[in-house]
């Protein structure tokens, strides 16, 4: 209790003392598509989430990127969307942000089943540990194509992930039921899949169709980037997706 007031009481402070600057916030918030349908008091209670996660985690650059203040809010302001009705505890359990200039190679080990190890390199947007930092592009930063953000794509792994397991269902909140939402999501996924096989055109990524995981993913890119698409061609993800993040974008 005295701890929940404690740490209630430090983040007012940081977020009266660390607000950030408003001109670069305005800037920020006219290059992010999903901020657009935010109302003025969501956008100003935004600036105060986007503050307090630049001063609780570290954005850092790689590649030979140059990381300007302009660049670091940008960021902050589309990755605090997600959890504006949430938490910045969402976000627990990884610290660092890392920014390439474009596309990256992903290298990773595993084993096989008799035990040997091979390694696998892949050029990639963007990337989410099961433990540790996000990687991004910032090249799919500026893309601002409609539907898609790397931003809230890496942003909805970490949150799938808070449960342990990438499998497309995030811990949900008290009074939504887990049988509904996989319900749902795998009848939106076997559409989707019929569609795609039939050549009948799909508005959202067909990288959705990778698995459970990548799905949700997807889905919450269209939910923040381009939320009528959404509602439109799966209005029960669209409603899932409104009481999973306490918002209805649109
Ligand atoms: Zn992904």
């Amino acid at each position: 209790m005295l701890w929940a007031w404690w740490r209630r009481w430090r983040r007012a402070q940081v977020q009266s003392r660390c607000r950030i600057d408003a001109a670069l916030w305005d800037e920020a918030v006219s290059r992010t598509r999903p901020a657009q349908y935010l109302n003025p008091v969501d956008r100003s209670r935004l600036r105060d989430l986007a503050s307090l996660f630049l001063h609780e985690k570290s954005i850092e650059c790689a590649g030979g990127l140059g990381l300007t203040e302009g660049m670091r809010v940008r960021i902050a302001c589309e990755v605090c969307i997600p959890i504006l009705n949430l938490d910045l505890d969402y976000y627990r359990d990884w610290y660092a942000l890392i920014v390439y200039p474009g596309e990256f190679i992903a290298r990773h080990e595993y084993h096989d089943e008799a035990g040997v190890v091979h390694q696998d390199a892949e050029a990639r947007s963007g990337e989410s540990w099961e433990i540790g930092p996000v990687i991004i592009s910032w090249g799919d930063v500026l893309a601002e194509l409609p539907g898609y953000s790397v931003i809230i794509h890496e942003m909805a792994h970490k949150l799938d992930l808070l449960d342990g397991a990438a499998n497309g269902c995030p811990p949900l909140h008290p009074g939504m039921r887990r049988a509904e939402w996989t319900q749902v999501f795998s009848a939106a996924f076997g559409e989707m899949r019929r569609r795609v096989d039939a050549g009948e055109p799909v508005e959202m990524d067909e990288y959705a169709l990778q698995d459970p995981g990548e799905f949700f993913a997807v889905a919450s890119e269209c939910f923040f980037s381009t939320p009528g698409v959404l509602n439109q061609e799966f209005p029960e993800v669209y409603e899932q997706l409104a009481l999973y993040y306490r918002q209805r974008p649109g």
